[in-house]
């Protein structure tokens, strides 16, 4: 029998994932001696043994990773033989190369749960167990390696047993570096606004007042939670009250899968992702009659649901009767979430009653992601816990790019070689706290990823901090338009290089003549695009302002339409001067810029249907449109939008299905009806304006992109319509359609345009 030896290079997310401990089981089950060893490069592997064991060993390794693994590359080459008897984990080291990823940080895994749940285990009930199955990562992890010294778990020495799970290969905890146990580990304790601790039943004690309807800042992975007993109306308001958050639907997390169920319509991908190790909020459409007070999420349909994902979780919500408990971020409304104890005891002191503490710092604040099924796959409203720091691989490596990203929604993003990363969920970048968080996490991203690239990406809006941040960077610039960089978002995660037909839709962005965009047809590469379809431009009053008043947003349309509306009829609730008013502002034009703002004719139909005539945030009017179609409208012709072609360009009318809205609506018909013909007729004209391209350039692959698309029934309904009609239709599944993409479009722009050698627009 021929001996022979490989030296293996994994990369990708083979750290923090229980890779060397597996690697270590394969060799052993394949008798295989040699070593494996972390660095920051990657893994690296010498194996040796019987060729056809080494063969099966790869292809297990290449088939059969751990659950959290990401491969990226195997790359293997013969070397001569040493005759070694034993495999080995050798020490980390660190090196020059950089493509090790760190990994997202994941549930609780079920063997940790049980162990947690079990009397006779050492870990009976202990609120930081973990394995290297599950567990914090990215929030713990200071500086590569993955090693116990570089994460926030270094304050604390292992006990022997510990230890000993550390050291053998065999265990379940070997290598997990957040290992511990209540002899050695972080403690967790209850705390008063005094200061006043209590460490023997905290947990319980917790509860105890959550059911007496306190509010709790509760300390998690990724930062501080809020929380109150959902069902408890008068603690809801008062939590509402005290953080400023008035009407933005509040997250729940319950017990079990069986109390998500009760509350919600939840098929069965809901359900796989509500239980998928990276535990997001999903959001579901509540069940009639609401189960949970109204308070959760007032004028909304739908809920966002998510499970425990830490062992505190799970303990706080088993000890006691609250079943489903709010868990909002720990924040006033518009600021980061808070991170460190003492941070919370300030900033959180006048919201929470008491604090659930502990001491394992967050070295990396992170939020809950929030996602929807949308045509059975997986669509991001919010891409952050669980999913950062894992990249999109593109199919060819780019020169490195930073893009800064929009002002709503924010997130970064950074190229380095086929990897494109995103940065955690950081808000509306508008104030100085959340430019603060965004820089440290630019920072840290770029020192984990160890990339700093000269290039910066950022959107033309020359107001947006982010632009002036990329701009006083000292950097290379490069300018990106909002809705190009939307297109080029689903095509980085597709791989395009183009031509694309790419459908911009969203509230509003930056456009290249100054006004506001947001119904966009472009035909788009990853370098450039031309604009060749738009909704036909209204005069948008208040500007941006106008996103919170769809009523206004339906004189505007009905006035742009020529029509004489009884709007007393319409709008019985809003004051006559007020219309007459807003009338005369749109006739002299007062602070009502042009804008093509798709998201804004979802707001006028929302109103003329009678759903949303103020909106408390953006999207809430179109959230309810779409809501409110119903099979029962099935059938009915869709409202007619012409598409005619203007200064060289297709438009999108509007004018005539506003004024057939506002008829069917003044004869009494539901709002099923109008929001049913409003999305078929938006559906059948965007069709219209894809085949009319595709006769003059040819190109029959079509983008789907912007925040219009968290809209479920718009995005299922238009692609199968393209689809139906001969166009391979792309959409976003690893990335946000919404602003929070909008850095990944950027990058790929200007990687892009690097790469050709074009630095300016
Ligand atoms: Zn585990
Ligand atoms: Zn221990
Ligand atoms: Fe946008």
């Amino acid at each position: 029998m021929t001996k022979k030896r490989k030296k293996i290079h994994v990369s990708g997310v083979v750290q923090g994932v229980g890779f060397r401990p597996f690697i270590y089981r394969l060799a052993e089950k394949h008798q295989l001696s040699g070593w494996v060893i972390n660095h920051s490069a990657g893994v690296d592997i010498e194996a040796e043994g019987e060729a056809g064991r080494l063969e099966e060993f790869l292809r297990e390794i290449r088939e059969d990773p751990p659950v959290l693994a990401q491969i990226v590359s195997i790359e293997s080459k013969d070397i001569p033989p040493l005759g070694e008897k034993r495999f080995q984990i050798k020490a980390s080291r660190r090196n020059g190369n950089n493509s090790t990823l760190v990994a997202p940080d994941i549930a609780t895994c079920n063997a940790c749960l049980e162990e947690l749940r079990n009397p006779a285990d050492r870990r009976y009930g202990y609120p930081f167990i973990n394995c290297t199955d599950c567990g914090p990562r990215y929030t713990i992890i200071r500086q590569l390696p993955y090693d116990r010294p570089f994460t926030t778990m270094a304050a604390f020495r292992m006990c022997p047993d510990c230890q000993q799970e550390y050291d053998i290969p065999a265990d379940r905890r070997f290598h997990a570096q957040p290992n511990a146990c209540p002899v050695c580990g972080p403690i967790v304790w209850l705390e008063d606004r005094n200061g006043e601790r209590q460490e023997s039943g905290a947990i319980e004690k917790a509860a105890r007042l959550l059911e007496e309807g306190r509010i709790l800042a509760v300390k998690g992975l990724g930062g501080f939670h809020l929380a109150v007993d959902a069902r408890n109306a008068a603690a809801v308001r008062e939590l509402r009250k005290r953080k400023h958050r008035y009407a933005k639907p509040l997250a729940v997390m319950c017990r079990d899968e069986a109390v998500a169920d009760s509350l919600a319509e939840i098929g069965p991908r809901e359900m796989d992702l509500l239980k998928s190790p990276q535990r997001p909020i999903v959001l579901c459409p509540k069940k009639q009659p609401e189960a949970l007070v109204p308070e959760i999420s007032p004028d909304n349909d739908y809920y966002g649901l998510m499970l425990p994902y830490t062992p505190l979780h799970e303990l706080l919500l088993n000890a006691g009767p609250c079943d489903a408990l709010v868990m909002t971020s720990g924040n006033i409304s518009e600021e980061p979430l808070c991170r460190e104890n003492g941070e919370a005891r300030r900033r959180l002191g006048h919201i929470a009653d008491y604090f659930l503490m502990h001491n394992r710092d967050i070295y990396q604040r992170i939020d809950d992601s929030v996602t929807r099924i949308i045509g059975g796959r997986l669509s991001f409203i919010r891409r952050s816990r669980g999913f950062v720091p894992r990249p999109v691989l593109l199919a060819k490596p780019l020169p490195p790019v930073l893009a800064v990203g929009g002002e709503l929604k924010n997130t970064f993003a950074l190229i380095r070689g086929n990897q494109l990363f995103t940065g955690p969920h950081v808000g509306d970048l508008k104030n100085l706290e959340t430019l603060e968080f965004y820089e440290q996490a630019v920072r840290h991203f770029q020192q984990i990823l160890e990339t700093t690239p000269e290039i910066i990406a950022c959107d033309k809006h020359p107001d947006y901090l982010s632009t002036r941040w990329a701009e006083n960077s000292g950097k290379n610039v490069v300018v990106v338009q909002h809705h190009h960089a939307h297109v080029a978002a689903v095509m980085a995660e597709h791989s395009l290089e183009g031509p694309v037909i790419g459908m911009a839709l969203d509230g509003v962005g930056f456009g290249e003549d100054g006004s506001i965009w947001g119904g966009e047809v472009l035909l788009a590469t990853p370098e450039r695009y031309e604009r060749i379809g738009r909704l036909r431009p209204f005069l948008q009053p208040g500007g941006d302002a106008a996103a919170k008043a769809p009523w206004k947003m339906a004189v505007a349309l009905g006035l742009q339409a020529g029509l004489k509306i009884e709007w007393d009829r319409l709008f019985p609730e809003i004051p006559e001067e007020q219309i007459n008013l807003l009338e005369q502002i749109l006739r002299r034009r007062v602070n009502s810029p042009w804008s093509s703002s798709c998201g804004r004719v979802f707001d006028a139909f929302s109103a003329v249907a009678g759903l949303q005539l103020e909106a408390a945030y953006e999207g809430q009017a179109a959230m309810r449109l779409e809501a409110a179609i119903s099979r029962e409208a099935a059938g009915l012709p869709p409202y007619r939008f012409p598409v005619e072609r203007a200064d060289n360009i297709w438009e999108i009318d509007y004018r005539e299905a506003i004024s057939e809205a506002i008829s069917d609506r003044l004869r009494g018909k539901p709002a099923a009806v109008i929001a049913r013909r409003f999305h078929d007729g938006l559906v059948a004209a965007l069709t219209e304006l894809a085949g009319m391209a595709r006769e003059v350039y040819r190109c029959r692959r079509v983008v789907l992109s912007g925040g219009c698309f968290q809209n479920c029934y718009l995005t299922e309904k238009l692609t199968a319509n393209l689809a139906r009609n001969g166009f391979t239709v792309f959409t976003a599944h690893l990335l946000p359609p919404n602003d929070g993409g909008l850095a990944a479009g950027q990058a790929y722009v200007a990687a892009h345009r690097q790469q050709k050698g074009e630095h300016a627009e």
